[in-house]
């Protein structure tokens, strides 16, 4: 099933498999289509796959490569982990966590990079470079290091630290703007007109873009080759929500689990919720803002694919959703007590969104719910700070004791 061709979303003109990501004709986004998977055998798929390496080159056979390439970081294969207690505390008849924190740099991001990653070399690039909201400027420098590739991240100069420190580490040329991500965005876009370099997010986004199905494909296999009911997955772009979808919907048609699409609920910070607002008012584009949330990673003002997540969050019954910065805050704590994840803000969105869906009555307790998180708290640790109490002591017994005395009034 080789890729095919580049095509428009919007007026489906075709082009070759280079690196271009806006229609000629109507600027539309293009996306990458594949030859027709008619007569695979889904029993002898489903072997290949079950045969292939623990990361996302098992899905290889879905992905726009002409090889999957050798000796990357192994991006993928992360846990889906079976959330009893927050199903419980949460009123939920069966919940999972896909904790894709378990990548290489603990963000979904190692991804959407690998494959963005292999298909430049393909192309014969020397140089990758992103705009990013953080965890994007991680994988990339962490993927070219792995690669001996050159690389140059630009990120708002505003990002947690932790996130510019864990990116600096592997030596990569990094860039801090004075401006908001969007802002970064615009310039990098203007960067990539003048330079031969491959901006993941950009000039090979339609390649970067379908990492994210490997998400789908994992999480169905882990669940024995069947689907949710229901998934929850944060937004920024739109473009992992509604390449989840995707992923979903080329399993079905080659026949690889049967079934129908789940409900597809997006989650957002109010402080940053371009999408969320748009649903909220039936229309169809999303009008941009400019962020202000802690929620740093999904703080996209203006969604490219924000249309798209919108079309996909009606045309499956499902909604999306905005939660505070204190909800965030509290779906962190939420998600660490009861799973023993700790995820970053991101995450922090998710699980807010999820209680928020639980609250209103949306889930029924039939219902087979996965919720995504995406990254990794260590990353957003400020977000933490506050949230809990310390028990100070003398390096005395009594001094214990004395504490715990009081613990126990208190608790
Ligand atoms: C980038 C990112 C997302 C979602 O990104 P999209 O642009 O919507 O594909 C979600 N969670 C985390 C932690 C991210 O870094
Ligand atoms: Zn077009």
């Amino acid at each position: 099933m080789p890729p095919e061709s580049l095509r428009c979303k919007e007026c489906k003109t075709e082009y070759p498999l280079d690196a271009r990501y806006v229609c000629e004709r109507c600027f539309g986004p293009l996306e990458v289509t594949y030859a027709s998977r008619d007569r695979t055998d889904p029993a002898a798929l489903r072997r290949r796959i079950q045969a292939g390496p623990h990361s996302i080159w098992r899905y290889a056979d879905f992905l726009p490569l002409q090889a999957p390439p050798r000796g990357t970081l192994p991006a993928g294969w992360t846990p889906l982990l079976r959330a009893e207690r927050l199903a419980e505390r949460l009123g939920i008849g069966e919940l999972y966590v896909k904790n894709d924190a378990a990548n290489p740099t603990h963000s979904f991001k190692d991804r959407v990079v690998a494959v963005a990653l292999a298909r430049a070399r393909e192309l014969g690039y020397q140089t990758i470079a992103c705009a990013s909201t953080g965890n994007l400027a991680n994988a990339v420098a962490a993927h070219a290091a792995a690669a001996g590739l050159e690389s140059y991240v630009f990120i708002p100069a505003d990002l947690e630290e932790q996130k510019v420190l864990a990116t600096g580490v592997y030596g990569t040329n990094l860039i801090a703007v004075n401006g908001t991500y969007d802002d970064v965005n615009r310039l990098c876009t203007e960067v990539s007109a003048e330079r031969d370099w491959a901006f993941v997010n950009i000039n090979v986004r339609p390649y970067y873009a379908e990492g994210s199905k490997t998400l789908a494909f994992e999480t169905i296999e882990q669940l024995g080759f069947e689907l949710p009911d229901r998934v929850v997955c944060p937004i920024a772009s739109g473009s992992l929500f509604t390449k989840i979808a995707r992923g979903v919907e080329e399993w079905l048609e080659v026949g690889l689990v049967s079934g129908e699409l789940p409900t597809f609920n997006g989650a957002q910070a109010a402080g940053c919720s371009p999408v969320a607002t748009a649903f909220e008012a039936g229309t169809a584009l999303c009008r941009p803002v400019k962020p202000d949330t802690i929620a740093k990673s999904l703080a996209i003002g203006d969604p490219a694919d924000g249309p798209y997540a919108l079309e996909l969050a009606r045309r499956t019954g499902g909604s999306i959703d905005s939660v505070s910065d204190e909800q965030i805050r509290d779906g962190i704590r939420l998600l660490a007590e009861t799973t023993g994840i700790f995820t970053e803000t991101a995450g922090g969105v998710t699980v807010a969104v999820l209680a928020k869906l639980a609250e209103r009555g949306e889930i029924d307790p039939s219902e087979r719910v996965v919720a995504f998180v995406t990254g990794e708290g260590l990353k957003t640790l400020d977000c933490a700070r506050g949230t809990f109490e310390r028990t100070e002591i003398e390096p005395t017994l009594e001094s214990f004791e004395e504490a715990t005395d009081s613990l126990a009034l208190t608790s």
